[in-house]
């Protein structure tokens, strides 16, 4: 679905990526175009390909990923994305998901954002610079730097793969960079009802990469289910 969506303006791009299906629930229009918005253009260093259906540099060996790939991560976690959730975003890059999960979780209208309702979304890169341009990207808006003041959003530098026990159980992990598996601390991370979506890297598969799906029921029995083949970069050990 890359390139397919690509528009002129946020609004456009944003309703391409609904009008093809990718987003589905009014909830995540909202979260990426409504009053709320989160702009693109705020997390792409070139902002002539801010609206672009495709990833782009943002320095550091790094990519904001593809709108389509934000939207469907959006639609797969949205039934845990609620007024009290815990949400960690693994590989948080440039900020931009980590912003619409907490639209999804702070909700975007006045009355929702007025509540303090205890939710939280936790971004976690393991590039230093990086933390601080997530950080400086979200204070390029108004209703992100409320985000960031309220304690709704926080962005830290740290190993990924370890997960961030300190702020968790999760309701929703979404991890950005491809794994080499299903980490054990990321699912022991989850809440009982909780889900991941993350990119891993089939052994044998010549860089194939899959998203797999993995529900923590209200039990704690594991499901998994592999969903669509991707491409994000890997889940490393920080550079030196
Ligand atoms: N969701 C981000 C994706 C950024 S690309 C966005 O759309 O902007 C993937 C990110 O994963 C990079 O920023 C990279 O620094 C980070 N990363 C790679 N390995 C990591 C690790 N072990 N721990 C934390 N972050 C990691």
């Amino acid at each position: 679905m890359a390139w397919r969506c690509t528009g002129r303006t946020n609004a456009e791009l944003i309703s391409n990526l609904a009008a093809s299906g990718l987003i589905k629930n009014e909830r995540v229009l909202q979260a990426m175009s409504g009053r709320a918005k989160v702009d693109r253009a705020h997390y792409c260093p070139d902002s002539s390909s801010a609206y672009e259906d495709s990833p782009q540099s943002i320095g550091h060996g790094a990519t904001i990923s593809a709108p389509h790939m934000h939207a469907s991560a959006c639609e797969s976690l949205l039934a845990f994305l609620h007024p009290t959730a815990r949400v960690l975003d693994i590989g948080s890059g440039s900020g931009y998901l980590t912003h619409v999960l907490a639209n999804l979780v702070a909700g975007t209208s006045d009355a929702e954002r007025t509540q303090a309702s205890g939710g939280k979304v936790i971004g976690i890169d393991h590039i230093q610079p990086l933390v601080t341009l997530a950080t400086n990207n979200m204070c390029k808006s108004t209703d992100g730097r409320a985000l960031l003041e309220k304690g709704r959003v926080e962005f830290i530098c740290g190993d990924g793969r370890k997960g961030y026990p300190e702020g968790g159980p999760y309701d929703a992990i979404h991890v950005g960079a491809a794994a080499q598996s299903l980490h054990a601390e990321l699912l022991e991370q989850l809440k009982s009802p909780g889900r991941m979506f993350i990119p891993v890297e089939e052994q044998g598969g010549f860089g194939a990469q899959w998203i797999w799906v993995v529900d923590k029921d209200p039990d704690g029995k594991i499901r998994k289910r592999k969903s669509m083949g991707v491409r994000y970069v890997p889940l490393t050990d920080a550079p030196r």
